[in-house]
């Protein structure tokens, strides 16, 4: 029951780009259909070549000498070996009897005339004479056709079958036969649709700065050129996931009215080893020829992390692709016209090669929106939606610090979502209040029902959490707090600060440690059990006293050296960080992690059993009616004589912990 605050865990939902086109669906079975016609042409021109169509009867050539013999053919058409004989109308031939003209065939012996076969068979010259013999030289094509179709039907079969697998197989998105070019997504300055400008990005007022400049050289480049100046090609967006890098960098296209290239880091790595850095060569390419053009990499840190220390499989491929981008940018003539931009949320972990001067010499850093920024964000997506006339989006921004671009155009979304599914025409302020928890937590899980007794340890639990942060003087205050699960929660607490804050003091951290293991130590002195419900508490807690000790120089004992820098340890492709310090020094930091740990305990615990009879109320309240918002909050802490906490007094105590 983890109590969720400013600091949420959830990763703001990035807009999915577009992918790319593939023919499936409806094609597939216009592939199919259209195939079998093929095919069933294709054999049909076969039959229909390589036999006749009707059968004349064949007769043997001695049976034909005899017809000659009595006068009863009227021409022979000779081709090749074939003979085609037509009998004079009316005869009656040896077989049948017909009033017209009757045809048959008779095959002669190969190499010899037809006359000097005849003649061998006995038939008389004057019998001959009569006769018209016709010599075809057959039609070549024909010939040629029925010599070679046997050998050819199959390669035809066999190339036809080739050419519709690897249809297939494109359509199924494997490049198998064109892998190594690079499918950047393209946007055309020209479409309106499409296009993107700074109006479409609240806040960031830096990076805007920053970035009107890059515009301003895309739109006129000469005006810096002749004037010596070196343009940079490379900008790196930094920020948190969901701040807009990937909005700003098209805004920035959208503003110069530049094409605007933009390909994901991860697409550099896929099928086939090599791939990667020709995927590079070709963007490049592709770029220079519309310059100017903006090239946009985004979520860099994919190819671009720390080289050389990774351990296990595929690096080899990601280090070409990085030393592609490298070569690439150091290839571009001052006057080529082409930046890179690049987003990612890791700068951390990024190869120092490619922030060198040169590369991706300017550095954009996108912070989270704070109030006032929100506000405008907020605005910016409720442009398409009619919003109904209580609707305060001050109230809104107040209510979510720490939310980024992404997860404010979510809540707006969400808000949407729940006016429609009750059929109304405008988006209520109740909307989009009740989307800030589920954008924050999740949706409520209405089918986690508690049974009566989790019930109550869940309210106990929150209670815990509530009763602590009101009692203690750094912690934000409390906002709401529920027993309905939500996401992976089973209950909540939520606190808000007063303001955004960029930065927390020792003070703060030390009471949030004890406001988290409120719940657990409720738990423990009301029914002297303990549930797996706290497990997240802890491991939160944990994470963060030990932050203090090695990062942050908050330990009186291990003194202000920061241990370990930022960022991770993640294993694969990360520099992996060597622990620069000594076994001893490790001990040390978790005697001084629980050292920490303990002094929250007993200040919490201290809380929890001087105001149990709030901690009942609050918990009997709960149960009953399932979520307690502020206001009711604060009235039963004034009951039992706790002043609610006070905008006036966080200012004040937040100014005497000096930073
Ligand atoms: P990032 O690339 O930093 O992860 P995105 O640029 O993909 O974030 O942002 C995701 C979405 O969030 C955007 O498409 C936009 O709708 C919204 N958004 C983020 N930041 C802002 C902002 N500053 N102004 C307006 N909308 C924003
Ligand atoms: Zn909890
Ligand atoms: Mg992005």
């Amino acid at each position: 029951m983890p109590e969720p605050t400013n600091k949420r865990h959830k990763k703001g939902s990035n807009q999915p780009t577009p992918a790319p086109k593939v023919p499936r669906g409806d094609s597939f079975w216009i592939n199919l259909a259209s195939s079998v016609v093929i095919l069933l042409l294709l054999a049909g021109a076969y039959t229909y070549l390589a036999t006749d169509q009707q059968k004349p009867v064949d007769i043997p050539i001695s049976q034909l000498a005899t017809d000659v013999q009595a006068g009863k053919v009227s021409t022979i058409v000779v081709s090749g070996d074939d003979l085609d004989i037509t009998y004079v109308a009316g005869v009656s031939t040896s077989t049948q009897a017909s009033s017209t003209p009757v045809e048959k065939t008779a095959k002669k012996e190969p190499d010899t005339a037809l006359s000097q076969t005849l003649f061998n068979y006995g038939v008389s010259k004057d019998a001959l004479d009569k006769v018209s013999i016709d010599i075809k030289r057959e039609s070549s094509w024909q010939y040629w056709l029925t010599l070679l179709a046997p050998f050819f039907a199959p390669l035809l079969l066999i190339g036809f079958f080739i050419w519709y697998l690897s249809r297939q197989v494109r359509g199924a998105g494997m490049q198998a036969f064109s892998f190594g070019q690079s499918k950047p997504r393209i946007t055309d300055p020209d479409d309106a649709a499409q296009r993107v400008t700074f109006k479409d990005v609240a806040g960031a007022k830096e990076a805007k700065v920053e970035l009107l400049e890059i515009v301003d050289f895309l739109k006129n480049p000469k005006k810096f050129l002749d004037i010596g100046a070196r343009i940079p090609k490379g900008i790196l967006l930094m920020g948190a996931a969901g701040t807009g890098k990937t909005l700003l960098a098209r805004a920035v296209a959208g503003e110069a009215g530049v094409p605007f290239f933009s390909i994901s880091g991860s697409e550099f790595v896929e099928m086939f080893v090599g791939v990667g850095a020709s995927r590079v060569r070709d963007l490049f390419l592709t770029a220079k020829r519309a310059a100017p053009a903006i090239i946009f990499v985004d979520e860099i840190d994919a190819v671009g992390r720390v080289r050389g220390t990774g351990v296990g499989g595929g690096n080899d491929e990601r280090e070409q692709t990085l030393n592609q981008i490298l070569v690439e940018m150091d290839g571009f003539e001052p006057n080529e016209k082409v930046i890179v931009m690049a987003a990612t949320n890791r700068p951390d972990v990024l190869d120092p090669a490619l922030v060198r001067p040169g590369r991706f010499d300017r550095r954009v850093t996108i912070e989270l929106p704070d109030r006032g920024d929100r506000v405008e964000i907020l605005n910016i997506h409720a442009r398409k939606k009619p919003l109904a006339e209580d609707v305060n989006l001050e109230v809104i921004a107040e209510r979510t610090p720490g939310f980024s671009g992404a997860d404010l155009a979510n809540l707006m979304n969400e808000g949407a979502i729940l006016a429609a599914r009750e059929n109304r025409k405008t988006v209520a302020q109740f909307d989009l209040i009740r989307s800030i928890e589920k954008v924050m937590l999740g949706p409520e899980r209405k089918s986690h029902v508690l049974n009566a007794k989790e019930k109550e340890i869940t309210a106990y639990h929150e209670a815990g959490h509530a009763v602590v942060a009101s009692l203690l003087p750094y912690a934000d205050p409390v906002h709401k707090i529920s027993i309905i699960s939500r996401g992976r929660a089973a209950g909540y607490t939520l606190k808000l600060p007063f303001e955004d804050r960029r930065m927390q003091s020792k003070n703060e951290f030390l009471d949030d440690i004890a406001m988290s293991l409120g719940g657990y130590i409720a738990e423990k002195e009301v029914f002297g059990d303990i549930t797996t419900g706290p497990s997240n508490d802890l491991q939160v807690l944990t994470s963060l006293a030990r932050n203090m000790v090695t990062r942050w120089g908050m330990s009186d004992k291990m003194g202000t050296v920061a241990l370990e820098g930022e960022g991770g340890r993640a294993l694969f492709g990360a520099g992996v960080e060597g622990k620069e310090y000594s076994e001893k020094v490790s001990a040390d930091i978790d005697a001084e992690v629980k050292h920490i740990v303990d002094g929250a305990y007993k200040k919490a615990l201290d809380i929890i059993t001087k105001r149990r009879k709030l901690l009942d109320a609050i918990a009997h309240r709960l149960v009953e009616v399932e979520t307690i918002e502020r206001e009711e909050f604060e009235q039963i802490l004034l009951v039992h004589g706790v002043q609610p906490k006070k905008k006036q007094e966080i200012d004040v105590k937040a100014a005497v912990v000096d930073f």
